[in-house]
């Protein structure tokens, strides 16, 4: 384990929610920048998503209650659709490792491995209260927000409950857990098995069933191809039928994979109706429709609200301008390399705290919070796509910011790889990839990867 301590600058006393990547980057920046960071998390041990969890009995299976009773949505077979190379924080490369999972695109046991290692060789473990859920986070002296505004946070750990006071909270509790729903008519009153794919872990209770997936993207290709050797049908829901190439090549494939339009209605004699009029009577419906940002324990009197899945106002994703840096948000954006995302925002609130680096006025970022919206509405992007970046070069600036490094060729180049190889061949990409041959050459001797053969 490394020791890794600045004490020379103003040191915070900061309260990190959830112990995920970004909750796990986050304690390690703050304690190197010389603050007293506590983490709370509500699971038995670390890895956020990564901390696969079978038991999902309890769950609602519409994601309908206020508190979610399972964190990760993870299922059994989930294989990495990142490669391996590009996901590793910029001095932690995620690296194959004798024993283990060693491929590419590994399965999700791996990369929860490679969050133990992260916290072992920089000790991160002794920062985290494991089992604490965090219940209620409020200010202590609104309506007062000035320079010492100051957190309130309750949590309850084997049913106790604590409250304690922090100069800062760090809110990074991930938002693929609470289910996003389509509104379809007769839904309420559907009377077999509907579920979201927050709770699907195998594919053993959909035997011989008439199976609608409703989504194609990740989940929705992932748990349909897992269902044709299983259930007797599967009717893939989709909003377009301008599919993938690889997706259709996978439907013309299995004689029981059929795709349809979006649904119309659902009727209570079990017939699902699509808006092209064809219907069938099916057993199940998985809901893949993505998942929702949610925050139920944070009370900001309305200074940051959840308004259609866009979570504001938010200076660069992470800081609201009234309470930052006191309070922050990380692992917010979405369609980026989630990891040195994370590390990069991590250094930034750390540095902001102990006075490193001030931020903008609250005038100028808040015109910031304008144009970049106005951006979005003006590129037609929903609103419920806010955080939706995928754009390289906004990661690049963002870095800038804190002069982090800006993201290798290299990572770029195997990220666009994998997209574009998964868009054609859906089945195999995560096992055949010649075209990165190359590449994989560049990065594997490149100062991320050598770093590690020096002493
Ligand atoms: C099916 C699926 C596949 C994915 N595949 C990939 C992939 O291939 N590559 C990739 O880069 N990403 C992938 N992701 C995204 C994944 O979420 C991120 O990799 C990463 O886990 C985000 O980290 P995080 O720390 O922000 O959130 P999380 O990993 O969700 O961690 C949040 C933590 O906060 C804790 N928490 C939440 N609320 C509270 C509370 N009230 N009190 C205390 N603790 C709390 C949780 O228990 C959890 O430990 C996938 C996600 C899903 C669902």
């Amino acid at each position: 384990m490394v020791s890794e301590r600045n004490s020379s600058v103003s040191s915070k006393k900061v309260c990190v929610i959830g112990a995920g990547p970004a909750g796990l980057v986050a304690a390690r920046e703050l304690r190197k920048e010389g603050h007293s960071t506590v983490v709370l998390e509500q699971s038995h041990d670390v890895g956020g998503q990564w901390l696969y969890d079978p038991k999902v009995e309890e769950e609602n299976p519409l994601g309908k209650d206020r508190f979610l009773k399972v964190h990760s949505s993870i299922y059994a077979s989930l294989r990495l659709t990142s490669p391996r190379e590009i996901m590793g924080f910029t001095d932690f490369p995620f690296v194959a490792r004798k024993g283990r999972d060693m491929r590419r695109f590994p399965g999700h046991e791996e990369l929860f491995l490679y969050l133990q290692d992260f916290c072992e060789r920089f000790g991160l473990r002794e920062m985290i209260r494991f089992n604490t859920r965090v219940e209620h986070v409020e200010m202590l002296d609104y309506p007062v927000l000035d320079d010492d505004l100051k957190w309130v946070v309750r949590s309850k750990a084997a049913e106790k409950a604590v409250e304690e006071v922090y100069d800062a909270v760090v809110v990074a509790t991930g938002h693929y857990s609470q289910p996003r729903l389509p509104r379809i008519k007769g839904m309420d009153t559907w009377k077999r098995r509907q579920m979201h794919s927050h709770i699907y872990r195998v594919p053993d209770p959909f035997k011989n069933e008439v199976v609608v997936v409703v989504g194609n993207s990740l989940s929705g290709q992932d748990i349909s191809i897992e269902l044709v050797n299983v259930a007797k049908e599967i009717h893939l829901s989709a909003k377009s039928l301008t599919i993938s190439e690889g997706l259709s090549k996978v439907i013309s494939k299995y004689h029981n994979l059929h795709l349809h339009p979006q649904i119309e209605s659902l009727h209570e004699d079990g017939r699902v109706l699509f808006v092209d009029g064809s219907w069938f009577v099916a057993d199940t419906i998985i809901y893949c429709t993505g998942y929702s940002y949610s925050f139920p324990f944070l009370d900001t009197k309305g200074i940051v609200v959840v308004d259609d899945d866009r979570v504001g106002p938010l200076y660069e994703h992470t800081f609201p301008p009234s309470l930052a840096p006191s309070l922050s948000f990380i692992g917010i954006p979405r369609k980026i390399i989630g990891f040195p995302f994370f590390e990069s925002q991590a250094k930034w609130i750390a540095q902001l705290l102990s006075g490193k680096r001030r931020l903008p006025s609250w005038e100028d970022m808040m015109q910031s919070i304008k144009e970049f919206y106005h951006s979005r509405d003006v590129a037609a992007i929903p609103k419920h796509n806010t955080h939706d970046v995928a754009n390289f070069e906004y990661c690049d600036k963002y870095a800038d910011y804190i002069d982090f490094p800006h993201l290798e060729e290299w990572r770029k180049e195997l990220c666009l790889s994998a997209l574009r190889n998964s868009e054609i061949n859906l089945e195999t990409y995560r096992d055949s990839y010649e075209e990165d041959e190359e590449m994989l050459r560049v990065a594997h001797n490149s100062p991320h990867f050598t770093q590690l053969d020096r002493p």
